[in-house]
Order: C-alpha cells, then sequence, then structure tokens
C-alpha cells in the first residue's frame, strides 16, 4: 500500500465510523453483532445486543434468519444449522421466546430497553454459501449467520468479530470501522448479507488500480505471483469496466479459497473455492480458472446492478422465481469468452474453447428438447446442483445453453445493425437505463424491447429460440460470422478460409 492509499484508506475509515454513527443514530434501536470461533468443535458463537432508544419500548422483538443468499438460487434452510437460542433482558434476567415458523423467533421484551440474544451456529461445510471454521481459518457466509429484525432490511448493524490472537486478517468488501480492524458496519442488512468474510493467516496484498483500492484474499497462493494473476485480474478489470463504462464500487476484495468447487458473485466481492493452487497443470485449465474469475467479476454489473425484477427487493424468506436467469447467468458465461479474448488473455482459439465446452455440456443431449431456456430459469429453484441421473435427458441448463444463445444474439444483433451496435450496447443499455436511472430491474417484456430498440428491430427468432424447445439452426447465424459447428466433438470453430465478409466479422468481433 501506498503512501497516498494509506491517507485514503484513514478518510474512509473516518467518513464510515461518521456515517455508521450517523445512521446508527437514526434507528429506533440499535443492533451489535458479536462473533466468536470455537475452532475445534466448528461453531460461531454469536451475540446479537438488542438497544431500544429514545425510551421505547416494544413487547416483542421478532427477529428472522434468511432462508437463502442471492446468487444462489436454492432453499438453503440456515436455521437448521443453529442452536441454543437463548435471550436475556440488561439484568440478565432470561426473556421468553418461541419459534414461529422456520426461520423468526420470537422474544417477549416487555419491560426491558435492552436484550441479549445468543446462539451458536455449526459451520463446517466448505461451500461458497456456507460458513466454516476450523483451527486455521474462518469463512463466514453472512446470510446463514445473522439475524435482522423482522420486515427491517435497511436498518444499519455492526458486526465484531473476536479472533484467535495468532490470526492477522480480516478481509471482506466492507471497509473496518475500528483500528484493529476487527469490527465493520453495515449500512443495511442486504449489504452485510452480501459481504462475506475470510478471517485467517491468508495471504493478503492489496494494491490500487485505475483509482479503486483491491484486496487479493488467498488461502492458498501457492503460484499465484510466478504466474502473474494480478497482472491477468488488472486486465480483466480493465476490460470490463471499460466495456460497461463505470466501476459499482469504491473497492473490492477477491477471496480464493483452498480447494473445492464454486464461485459467489458478492456485491463488491467474489467467494470462490479454487484448485487449491494456482500453479496449473495447462494453459487451458488455467484459461478456464480465469474465466472462472471473470465470470464472478462481470456479475458485478450483470446481476448486482443489471437485474431482473424479480431478484430485487430481496425477499429473503421464500424464493425469487424469474424466468431470466439465462440472461444473469447464461449471458454472463458468454461474457467469459468476450472478456478475456477483449483483454488479450486469450486467444481466439482459447476463448472459442471457452464456448466450446458450455455448448457441448448440452448440445449432444436430449434434455434441450424438453426445457426451454426460460423454463429452466424459471424452475432452477426444484434443480439448482440437481445430480439426477436423468438431469441431461428432461432438462438444459442455462450455464451451458445461455452462452451460446448469447453468441446468437450478439452475431444477429451485429448484422442487424451493420456492426454498429452489438450485445454490449444491451448490456449497457440496462446497466445505464433500469440500474442507474430507473434503480430497479427489468420485466421480461422491458429486456426484448431494449434488444429490439438496440438492433433497431425485434430479436423474434431469438426470443423463440430461448422461450421454446425448437431446434436451432446454428449455421443460420454462425456462418455469416466466419464460425460454424463441428459436430464430430459438438465445438464451435472458425471456417478455415474466411471470405471477405466473414473476416469483417471476425475482425469486429475480435477473433482474428
Ligand atoms: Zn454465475
Amino acid at each position: 500500500m501506498t503512501g497516498k492509499n494509506c491517507i485514503r484508506s484513514i478518510l474512509t475509515i473516518l467518513l464510515l465510523q461518521w456515517m455508521g454513527h450517523g445512521v446508527m443514530a437514526q434507528g429506533k434501536y440499535d443492533l451489535y453483532y458479536s462473533v466468536g470461533l470455537d475452532t475445534a468443535a466448528h461453531y460461531l458463537n454469536v451475540e446479537l445486543t438488542y438497544t431500544q432508544k429514545g425510551g421505547t419500548n416494544t413487547d416483542e422483538l421478532v427477529l428472522n434468519m434468511p432462508v437463502w443468499t442471492p446468487g444462489y438460487y436454492e432453499i438453503l434452510n440456515f436455521p437448521k444449522h443453529l442452536c441454543d437460542f437463548a435471550a436475556k433482558d440488561a439484568k440478565g434476567n432470561r426473556l421468553t421466546w418461541r419459534k414461529d415458523g422456520m426461520n423468526r423467533w420470537r422474544v417477549q421484551t416487555s419491560d426491558c430497553q435492552k436484550a441479549t440474544i445468543t446462539y451458536r451456529i455449526y459451520a463446517n461445510k466448505r461451500d461458497v454459501a456456507s460458513s466454516r471454521v476450523d483451527g486455521s481459518a474462518a469463512f463466514i457466509a453472512p446470510a446463514g449467520v445473522f439475524m435482522h429484525v423482522d420486515g427491517e432490511i435497511n436498518h444499519p448493524v455492526s458486526v465484531t468479530f473476536q479472533m484467535p490472537s495468532s490470526w492477522q486478517h480480516i478481509s471482506t468488501g466492507l471497509l473496518p470501522n475500528t483500528k484493529n480492524g476487527h469490527t465493520f458496519t453495515a449500512k443495511d442488512f442486504d449489504t452485510l448479507y452480501d459481504s462475506p468474510f475470510l478471517l485467517g493467516n491468508h495471504y493478503v496484498k492489496e494494491f490500487e488500480h485505475e483509482g479503486h483500492p483491491y484486496t487479493f484474499a488467498i488461502e492458498t497462493p501457492d503460484g499465484i505471483e510466478e504466474i502473474g494473476f494480478e497482472q491477468d485480474f488488472k486486465r480483466i478489470v480493465s476490460t470490463t469496466t471499460q466495456l460497461m463504462g463505470d466501476v459499482p464500487y469504491n473497492n473490492y476484495c477477491l477471496i480464493h479459497m483452498g480447494e473445492g468447487g464454486g464461485g459467489l458473485e458478492h456485491l463488491n466481492s467474489q467467494a470462490c473455492y479454487t484448485d487449491g493452487t494456482y500453479r496449473f497443470p495447462s494453459r487451458r485449465s488455467h484459461v478456464k480458472f480465469l474465466a472462472f474469475t471473470t465470470h464472478e467479476y462481470f456479475h458485478l454489473y450483470n446481476v448486482k446492478c443489471i437485474r431482473p425484477a424479480e431478484l430485487w427487493p430481496i425477499d429473503y424468506n421464500r424464493e425469487a422465481i424469474t424466468p431470466m436467469l439465462w440472461v444473469s447467468e447464461g449471458l454472463t458465461c458468454y461474457y467469459e469468452f468476450r472478456l478475456l479474448r477483449n483483454a488479450g488473455i486469450a486467444t481466439p482459439e482459447e476463448a472459442l474453447e471457452l464456448l466450446s465446452t458450455y455448448f457441448s455440456l448440452y448440445a449432444p443431449y436430449d434434455g434441450q428438447h424438453h426445457a426451454s431456456l426460460r423454463q429452466s430459469s424459471y424452475d432452477i429453484w426444484l434443480n439448482f446442483m440437481n445430480n439426477d441421473d436423468n438431469e441431461r435427458d428432461v432438462r438444459v441448463n442455462y450455464y451451458f445453453k445461455g452462452p451460446v444463445i448469447g453468441l446468437l444474439m450478439d452475431i444477429d444483433i451485429r448484422r442487424k445493425t451493420h456492426q454498429q451496435h452489438s450485445l454490449d450496447d444491451v448490456m449497457r443499455r440496462l446497466y445505464q437505463k433500469y440500474y442507474q436511472q430507473l434503480q430497479r430491474g427489468f420485466t421480461e417484456e422491458e429486456f426484448w424491447t431494449e434488444v429490439a430498440d438496440i438492433a433497431g428491430q425485434p430479436l423474434t427468432d431469438i426470443r423463440r429460440l430461448v422461450d421454446t424447445t425448437d431446434d436451432i439452426d446454428y449455421d443460420s447465424y454462425l456462418r455469416e460470422a466466419g464460425l460454424y459447428v463441428n459436430t464430430a466433438d459438438w465445438s464451435i470453430r472458425r471456417v478455415e478460409k474466411p471470405n471477405k465478409q466473414q473476416r469483417q466479422f471476425l475482425k469486429a468481433m475480435n477473433m482474428l
């Protein structure tokens, strides 16, 4: 960290302290969490202090814990990991409470202005939506740890971690508001639930890039310097922010944990399990890993800001069903291909190989004839991480078919506008109009209306391919762009000898 960065960090901390106190003072109560770590038995010991302000009193404190976390479209029933719930008043007298539903607690608070709630969370699962604590580190997935007052997601909240004295770091997208870096204030619970924490003695690297501070928090950094990961990440950031024309965060934290599967996008961070090393066995696996990081980074725009209407505001008590996850996830997969190529990281062949991998995961299977992309988005809450052995026979995965539809859309917009516009314009339009100006999500009809507006006419055929299980005539899109499908291995390739028009198209898509 440079001297200039230090001064900015101090100013930011002071600003946040002031904001935190300022916001806290507005509510009728304060909420402070303290989290202790039982590293041997894998428990988080949670203590919530609720303090009424201004002499007000309430008969009952109703607390809710989410049943899912944004980006992970499955009811996870977080309260199943909770035990030993208890409540006391300021004098230490026990307060009575009862459960009211799977994720709601009602605490009787008559005549008391302060209540202390305690409970334990079993945290011993290695996935990005779950918490984990052991002798060397803790990963806190906040939606499964912290309760909010029923119906009051917009209330500010502070969290302090009690760490083992030998642990040095807490890494998260939130900035600390105390000198020792153990306390964080979120302006509301949406922010807290979208800010995972990594605690321990992991590798931490802080740097500034194009005016914004970044933190790498890496559990298993083996090889990270040698492969130039920081340089590649900066190129991904620059390419993405140039494409979108805006940076939607102040600071960004990249949390990469040890060996395991999955990654999850967050407000100004990403949390991913990795291969446990940055020494990749092949160039192919290296590019795939960079695509994974690019995917979570692009989600900052596509799903965190560019949102289907059903995904915002968030109801943590039930599913957020939308027919447009193929836009949020499928087009994000398409932008792995585009961004890595535009950043000069992937060659045209490597970029096409990324797309081909997705293509080969649905094109040979019958599932595409039984469920549309739209339907697979809508039903994901029934099928997330589904391992049924008939999965590929009856369903289609929007992670696989979505990016291919993204390619066809991009080509169709480009040819309809004679290369004046592309899918990039659609993403920018959705970002500027719905996120920045209207500050809301977009409906399905609004999505297609914006696409038609950019393309100069409706993309009727593409919409049919999204909404139905009709066979796709790939050649009718790909040939003009100098690409074709090789059904021998279900790959998408460049034609061997592109004609003049195909060369122009390939050049426009940066694929020459
Ligand atoms: Zn994703």
